[in-house]
């Protein structure tokens, strides 16, 4: 994607995604330092050594890296059903709304049940986890945390509990998609362990908020990551010195994760600044590092939203029809904040 170069002398303000974080120069020298072997033959140090460092923080017995947390989310799909069968997921999930793969390739049914705030409706889950008759066998529920579709929302423990014990009722497995899993256990206060709880296999990114370039781990119990391991190995997903990747993901996960609570508080600070310039706009009050403005009321288009935010040094992501996509990240500062509110109050007072 080609960047015009702003007006103003300072570079652009980048709210497009926390992805675009690059690597710390710890990350560099960890990555220069890091034992490596081919991860394809006998195995590779350090990604053993990011694998259980991640699943041992997830309170789980194996973990899984993977080239992106799109591959994670597949691996658990593939790892815990059958073809023919069923997953059921909220239906503003990533891996309903972005991914399906598993459906793509499988002829696996994807059934999206609503929700409120990224939480599916448990009443709605439990009529989509009744087998029998017509109805396909549910076999893995997903939930995500933090809800990337829900701006950022995270889901309560005791709805993620409640949603485990009804599968597991049923007699389906569940699968986290916690590409944002670090912000989530910040926002609540708890460790990442007390979240992934409530799931059998967990996603994890490691290239968004925790700053490493590639990469994301999937863990989860001995049997299915076997499984996932087999499958990574037939879709190409098994790097060799991926350990030069790994170690960066170490770092990101050792080191990276407190940090993320600087971000969380500047998506408010800008969420209030968006919101003082209320009725046009309205931006939604973050429980983490993802905010969304509404622009319904300014009589313009999402397309000129963003268009005439770049050209006044923001750049954001269209969410919807109607909606603009803010998210911080470690290179957002709070002279950022300020500069991205102004670029907002700019382009309203012009329109
Ligand atoms: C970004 C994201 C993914 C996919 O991660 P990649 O590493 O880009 O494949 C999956 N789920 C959620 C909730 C995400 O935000």
């Amino acid at each position: 994607m080609t960047q015009r170069t702003p007006a103003a002398s300072r570079p652009p303000v980048d709210l497009r995604s926390d992805t675009v974080t690059r690597p710390t120069e710890a990350m560099y020298e960890r990555m220069r330092a890091a034992p490596i072997g081919d991860d394809g033959l006998d195995g590779d140090p350090t990604v053993r050594e990011l694998e259980a460092h991640v699943a041992a923080r997830l309170d789980k017995e194996a973990g899984l890296f993977v080239p992106s947390c799109t591959m994670a989310n597949l691996l658990a799909v593939l790892a815990q059903t059958q073809r023919n069968e069923q997953v059921v997921l909220e239906s503003s999930a990533h891996m309903y709304t972005s991914e399906r793969g598993a459906a793509t390739f499988t002829g696996l049914f994807y059934l999206g049940v609503a929700g409120a705030d990224g939480a599916m409706d448990l009443a709605r889950l439990e009529d989509a986890l009744q087998g029998g008759g017509h109805r396909l066998k549910t076999s893995l529920v997903a939930m995500e945390t933090s809800h990337n579709n829900a701006g950022g929302a995270v889901l309560p423990l005791d709805h993620m509990q409640a949603v485990h014990g009804m599968a597991r009722a049923a007699g389906a497995a569940v699968h986290l998609d916690g590409a944002r899993l670090f912000n989530a256990a910040v926002a609540l206060g708890v460790a990442p362990g007390d979240i992934a709880r409530h799931a059998d296999t967990v996603s994890l990114c490691l290239s968004k908020g925790l700053s490493a370039p590639v990469g994301a781990v999937l863990a989860g119990g001995k049997s299915v990551m076997a499984s996932a391991r087999v499958l990574r190995r037939m879709l190409g997903g098994t790097q060799r010195q991926s350990g030069i990747m790994a170690a960066a993901g170490l770092e990101g996960v050792q080191a990276m994760g407190d940090r993320l609570a600087e971000d969380h508080v500047r998506a408010r600070r800008l969420s209030d600044g968006v919101n003082r310039l209320a009725p046009a706009l309205s931006a939604s009050v973050p429980q983490t590092n993802i905010v969304q403005v509404e622009t319904a009321g300014t009589g313009m288009g999402n397309a000129q939203w963003v268009a005439a935010l770049q050209a006044a040094g923001l750049l954001v992501r269209p969410w919807g029809r109607t909606r603009l996509r803010c998210v911080t990240h470690r290179h957002i500062g709070d002279a950022d904040i300020d500069a991205a509110v102004h670029a907002f109050e700019t382009v309203l007072n012009a329109g």
